[in-house]
Order: C-alpha cells, then structure tokens, then sequence
C-alpha cells in the first residue's frame, strides 16, 4: 500500500498562478486521489465504512463521499477548485461564463445537501483536498468519537461503551 506522510495534503490544490494554464477540460468534476488518500489512512485506522452510498431523504438523494452508516456520519472530500475552496477556489480567469454559474451550482448543491444531512440528524464533514492527512483523519475521528457523547448516549446511558463501540466501527 502507498504510504502517506501524515502532513501531506490529501490533493496539492493548484496554486491559483496556475489555474490558467491548467486544463480545465481534463478535470473530472469528482476527482478521487484526496478521496482515495483519506479512506487509505482511515483503513488503515481500522474504521470501517461505506463508499458511493446513496442516503435517501425526504428533500432528496444525497450520495456523500464516505459514509459512516451506524454513526451517521457523512464524509465530503472537496475539491478546492470545484467547491469553491476560500484559499485555492479563485475563479478561473478564463472562460468565466461557462465556469462561473457551474461552480456556484457546485456551492449551492453542497449547501443544500449539507443542510438536508444534518436536518436529518446527520453529522456532515467537509473536508477540503488542501488540508492534511492527519488533520483529515483527526476531524473523522473525533467525529466517530463524539458522536457516543451527543445522539448516541440517549441511546445508551453507559458511555463508555458506547465510545467503545464507535472508535471500533464495523460500517
Ligand atoms: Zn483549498
């Protein structure tokens, strides 16, 4: 298996000097490499989880980039050019009309199904391909961890037991 330095960022975003000259067209609009960086680390963690699975909810489908179905987490690994990143997300200076509306259909989207998840009592994640292996892996983990602390312990009074049960997912 590839190793990964836990400071690495999952995906060196484009620095924005750059962003003319790179090929656009070449992109997918899903990239996958920071997406395949964060479940490596996290399998590696031994957390276990669903990938490409479709959540059904009543304002409509939302198909997060790792799921943690026990915990109802949602992971989102974002592409900084795409999602519109603060740092990395300038807008291409070139063919403005077609990219700008695209882009903000990508923001728009990312907010409504980031609201629709938590509505559902859903813990949402975004993570951004710029921020590091280890600090990706720590937002997921306290995640899981947490999540015994805040829906969970209404379920089960006995804490310690439920955190066991998180920090040892099976998804
Ligand atoms: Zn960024």
């Amino acid at each position: 298996m590839e190793t990964i330095a836990d400071d690495a960022p999952l995906r060196v975003p484009a620095a924005s000097s750059s962003g003319r000259r790179r090929n656009m067209q070449a992109n997918r609009r899903r990239d996958t490499k920071p997406e395949l960086a964060l479940r490596s680390v996290l399998h590696r963690a031994g957390f276990r989880y669903r990938v490409d699975y479709r959540i059904d909810l009543p304002g409509g489908r939302v198909r997060p980039d790792i799921v943690f179905t026990r915990k109802r987490i949602a992971v989102f690994v974002d592409g900084c050019f795409w999602h519109c990143c603060p740092e990395h997300g300038s807008q291409p200076s070139v063919n403005q009309p077609y990219w700008s509306p695209k882009l903000a259909r990508n923001v728009e989207r990312d907010a409504r199904n980031t609201k629709l998840l938590r509505e559902a009592d859903w813990t949402v994640l975004r993570i951004w391909e710029h921020e590091s292996v280890s600090s990706a892996l720590n937002r997921v983990t306290e995640a899981l961890m947490t999540c015994a602390v805040g829906k969970r312990a209404m379920q089960k009074p006995r804490l310690a037991t439920a955190v066991e049960s998180c920090s040892t997912s099976s998804d």
